[in-house]
């Protein structure tokens, strides 16, 4: 070997070890580095550039995969370091997403078998040698970077200046530093993902819907934000108690319990906050093992809300059911719409059995036309009821009432609606209606003039007979006061009858108004308070009547005064007429007594007819003076005491020669023990003569005739019975008005005047007594009468 040779040799030597050198502090320095902390984004591009000051290549880069569903395995550069002159290639889009079945199959094979890639480009086969030698590239080595078990990508070297052949000393180096790198890489992977699970922990750890803590029997170890916020302590306040702090006491004897036996099922116990408010929770825990120990994790949840809607919800499950089972109509539950439930009601007013029902759409059982209603309702939920027209399944429509609530039912909000079918109603009103618009008309039409004021006076309503009455028009009337319309002359009793109407509530007179054109006319009005201090006034125009009434009055006085005339005239007629009848009796008894000479048999046959005659006329006079006399006022009772018995024997006996003519047997049937009266003897005496005058004159000869006598509480009463003609019943209530007889030819027969029976009633009567009778023809008869004992006084 010549000494040239020999110190080339040398040189190379040097040179080898020299690189080997570079190569390993190259290698401690990117282990190094791979170590530092930080992002892949800046300690791979360091890496990059040590390896390649080395190296000294031209381009040196990483490739990151990337799982294609479409391509495959695509590869993507993502770090490049180059040397000056060299043409970066970091923004050549052609390196990205760069599919490796398609540009690099071989490539992509080898690395897959975890070997390097090293090859001059002119040896290549293609696509591998057109893709390289397109970027200038010479010569080649790639090694495959796995992070783990994973093909994660590749570094890189490229050679653009010379065909460079690769020897062991790259291939090694550049394999520890892949190696290095792929293990830096799932390292930080790994890190990753322990940081975001860490973060996942903890955002859950803090999430404020529930409590959890961890605790040693009852120590609390941790906690989280949601504890605090829950119970109202401090974390650190938390820390340092037991977790026995915040449940109440009956609570903690639960907790107690539960820790001893391990239970890991939830229970709901009553917490307790810092501020002593106590609130329902749901309490669930787990044995863990943590730091060494077995512990307790607890989930706390406060389930006020929840036990209030529970509470809600079985509320309105039993408003539910009590509805759902009342038979007054129909109820359903929908939701969007769709039937869940109804009630046998539903199937009753739709025509729907409870099967067809469920399911069914709501809005169908809606006439269409009311259906966009409907829809409106839903959508507002609106839940005041309203009314639409109903749709039977038979096509039949109806008048229906629905009122529709939101509710919360087995978890969900749903609609629950109720139906009422109001035909019945809707009939009733409209029978109201009719009925109203007819008595509307009655009232319009009615004979009365019907005004309706106010509490002033004033009129508010007046139907067209008010109008007519008055003579206004309705626009004219409901403008006027109720003194507007009134005569002066009715002025005061029209203000009283109103202050009667106000204060008594109803009212009745007779006015006088003035009709529009002037005229006067008298209205009867009767009154009524309404409800809200109305009143309403029927007026009736009395007008004819009450001229009518106006000349009866008249008549009556007339009438009055001209019997006054009569009887006066009467009376002093009878007196008249009395005086010279007393000399022709007393002077023909005169005659008969023979005073004045002997008369003949003939002339005495003539003295006793006119003396007979004289007495007949003077008990004629007498009694039409005394009718005259009573019916004029002026015939009065002259009172005494006296014993009726006694009286009634005295008439007796002097009715004998009337009844021994004709054979009749008169007597006193009984008597009383004190027969004693107050009255006016003279008239009492009077009574028993016409009634026993009669009852002898209207009995046939042989007949009887008797007197009964009783006494009454006040007073006497007598009867006098004969077995006479009897009266026929149509003239017992006549025969006691003056002039009365039962026929003509009784009169003939018996003769009279008729006035005996008036004078008894007139004397019974001013005795405060009764006269009656009981007769039937061809039997007999029995008047009957009553006095009473009058006062001292009178
Ligand atoms: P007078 O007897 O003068 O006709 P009265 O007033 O006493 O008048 O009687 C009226 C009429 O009543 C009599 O005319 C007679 O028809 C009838 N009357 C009265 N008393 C009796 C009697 N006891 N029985 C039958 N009829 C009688």
């Amino acid at each position: 070997m010549s000494s040239s040779d020999k110190n080339k040799n040398m040189d190379e030597i040097e040179h080898s070890i020299e690189r080997r050198l570079n190569y390993e502090r190259a290698s401690v320095k990117c282990m190094r580095t791979l170590l530092e902390p930080g992002s892949i984004d800046n300690i791979l591009p360091r890496i990059l550039n040590i390896v390649h000051r080395v190296v000294d290549n031209s381009r040196t880069y990483i490739f990151k995969n990337e799982l294609d569903p479409d391509l495959g395995l695509c590869m993507s550069q993502i770090y490049e370091a180059v040397s000056y002159g060299i043409e970066p290639q970091i923004d050549n889009p052609e390196l990205q997403y760069l599919s490796y079945n398609e540009a690099t199959p071989t490539l992509l094979t080898v690395l897959e078998s975890r070997q390097h890639f090293a090859h001059l480009v002119e040896e290549l086969d293609d696509p591998e040698r057109t893709i390289l030698s397109e970027q200038g590239i010479l010569s080649v080595l790639i090694i495959p970077i796995y992070a783990g078990k994973d093909f994660w990508g590749f570094i890189g070297f490229d050679d653009c200046v010379k065909a460079r052949e690769w020897d062991e000393n790259d291939i090694d180096l550049l394999r520890m530093i892949a190696d290095g790198i792929g293990e830096f890489i799932s390292h930080r992977k790994a890190e990753n993902e322990l940081r975001e699970s860490e973060e996942r922990y903890r955002a859950l750890h803090n999430a404020t819907f529930g409590g959890i803590l961890i605790h040693d029997k009852g120590r609390i170890l941790d906690c989280n934000q949601g504890l605090v916020d829950m119970t109202g302590y401090s974390k650190e306040e938390l820390l340092a108690n037991d977790s026995f702090t915040i449940v109440t006491k009956e609570s903690k004897h639960i907790v107690m319990e539960k820790l001893a036996s391990r239970s890991e099922e939830p229970y709901e116990i009553t917490g307790r906050r810092k501020d002593g408010t106590e609130y329902p929770i749901r309490v669930q825990a787990k044995n863990i093992p943590y730091k060494g120990k077995q512990v307790r994790v607890t989930e706390l949840r406060d389930i006020t809300e929840e036990k209030e809607s529970e509470k809600a919800l079985k509320e309105s499950e039993e408003r539910f059911k009590a509805l759902h089972q009342g038979s007054f109509g129909g109820i359903f539950i929908h939701i969007n719409d769709i039937i869940i439930e109804c009630n046998q009601g539903l199937s009753e007013i739709t025509g729907y059995s409870q099967d067809e029902l469920i399911g069914k759409k709501g809005i169908t059982l809606a006439a269409e036309r009311c259906r966009d209603k409907i829809l409106d309702v839903i959508a507002t939920d609106y839940e005041e009821p309203f009314e639409v027209i109903g749709l039977r399944k038979d096509r039949t429509e109806y008048p229906l009432k629905v009122q529709a609530k939101t509710i919360p039912y087995k978890g969900k909000n749903v609609r629950i609606v109720e139906f009422r079918d109001i035909t019945e109603r809707k009939e009733s009103e409209k029978a109201l209606r009719d009925s109203e618009r007819k008595f509307m008309n009655y009232l319009e039409n009615a004979p009365y003039g019907i005004l309706i004021l106010d509490e002033h006076g004033n009129y508010l309503e007046v139907n067209k007979t008010a109008c007519k009455l008055t003579g206004y028009d309705e626009n004219e009337l409901t403008q006027m006061n109720i003194s507007d319309i009134i005569a002066p002359e009715s002025l005061i009793t029209a203000g009283q009858s109103f202050d009667e109407l106000k204060t008594r509530g109803y009212t009745s007179t007779e006015l006088q108004v003035t009709h529009k054109d002037g005229s006067v006319s008298w209205i009867r009005r009767d009154g009524t308070k309404l409800s809200d201090n109305r009143f309403i006034l029927f007026s009736s125009d009395i007008t004819e009547m009450k001229k009518a009434e106006h000349s009866l009055i008249e008549a009556k006085m007339l009438a009055e005064h001209n019997n006054r005339i009569k009887s006066e005239f009467l009376a002093n007629m009878s007196h008249e007429l009395r005086t010279p009848l007393t000399a022709v009796i007393g002077f023909s008894d005169i005659l008969q007594e023979g005073v004045a000479g002997e008369l003949t048999e003939k002339q005495l046959g003539y003295v006793d007819h006119i003396n007979k005659s004289g007495n007949h006329l003077l008990e004629i006079i007498n009694d039409i003076l005394d009718l005259s006399k009573i019916e004029a006022g002026k015939m009065e009772l002259e009172c005494e005491d006296f014993n009726v018995s006694e009286l009634i024997d005295e008439t007796l006996k002097s009715m004998y020669p009337m009844s021994g003519k004709k054979n009749i047997k008169l007597y006193l049937r009984n008597n009383i023990n004190n027969g004693n009266v107050h009255a006016d003897k003279i008239k009492i005496r009077q009574i028993l003569y016409n009634l026993l005058s009669n009852a002898i004159k209207f009995t046939p000869d042989n007949g009887e005739v008797f007197i009964s006598i009783e006494k009454t509480e006040n007073g006497i009463q007598v009867s006098v019975t004969d077995t006479g003609i009897g009266i026929p019943s149509e003239m017992q209530d006549e025969i006691f008005s003056p002039f009365t007889q039962v026929d003509a030819s009784s009169k003939r027969r018996y003769g009279g005047t008729g006035l005996g029976l008036a004078l008894v009633k007139q004397f019974v009567e001013m005795h405060n007594g009764k006269v009656w009778l009981e007769s039937e023809e061809g039997k007999g008869s029995t008047f009957t009468f009553t006095i009473k004992n009058q006062k001292k006084d009178d």
